[in-house]
């Protein structure tokens, strides 16, 4: 059967980098509904406008926007062995918007949470920087670029996200306690739920993570 594999963890807790790994080792799509709603935010269109608002200011946008978004995106040909979400479920309704997409696709869920300490967050958020061109996710604090402000992998300029400045990072680390929280405990109910520390060094959060997805799957 194939597999629907869910980051779960605060912002900050480097879902979006193990993310991509896993992607590149089990060759299926990272599918970040964050990166899916900044691009929509761009469209000059009443729901672009929207968007734009909320993500600017921290909050979650609404379930029935991300039901559409997830249900479009997943049904590409790309999705047929499986995918990787990394941002998505976010809230209770959400994670049982997905069990329904799931038995309808006749897909299995694995959920892995990162988990970092609050006091880390903050630093790692303030201090991303994305490469506008390929995407390659650095840190000022912890994994900063050869040259500041320039890509290593192919020297395009590096962009802060807006939301990432230290007043909207508050918020969303509060609207993940509030909404994404609650869903551990959801997930732990069943044993679908495999848990790493996120403050290991990337690699090694890496590896016990593919050795704890391989061990759930067997
Ligand atoms: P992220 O890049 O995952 O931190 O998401 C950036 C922003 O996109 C969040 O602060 C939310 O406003 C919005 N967003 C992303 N995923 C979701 C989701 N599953 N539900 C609601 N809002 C979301």
């Amino acid at each position: 059967m194939s597999k629907i594999i869910v980051m779960i963890g605060a912002p900050g807790a480097g879902k979006g980098t193990q993310a991509r790994l896993l992607s590149e080792k089990y060759g299926y799509p990272q599918i970040s509904t964050g990166d899916i709603l900044r691009e929509m935010a761009q469209s000059d269109t009443e729901l672009g406008r929207e968007l734009k608002g909320i993500l600017s200011s921290g909050n979650l946008v609404s379930d029935d926007i991300l039901a559409e978004v997830i249900k479009e995106r997943t049904s590409r040909d790309d999705c047929s062995s499986g995918y990787i979400l990394d941002g998505y479920p976010r809230n209770l309704n959400q994670a049982r918007l997905l069990e329904d997409l799931a038995v309808q696709q006749d897909r299995s869920i694995v959920f892995v949470r990162v988990i970092v300490h609050m006091d880390s967050l903050l630093r790692r958020l303030t201090g991303r920087r994305t490469c506008t061109r390929c995407g390659e996710i650095y840190n000022v604090y912890f994994r900063p670029p050869q040259k500041e402000g320039i890509c290593d992998v192919d020297g395009a300029p590096l962009a802060q996200r807006s939301d990432d400045t230290a007043e909207t990072v508050i918020r969303r680390l509060e609207a993940y306690k509030a909404s994404t929280a609650p869903l551990v405990d959801y997930y732990n109910q069943d044993g679908r739920l495999v848990e790493v520390p996120g403050d290991l060094p990337v690699e090694q959060v890496f590896e016990k993570m593919c050795g704890l997805i391989d061990f759930s799957a067997s």
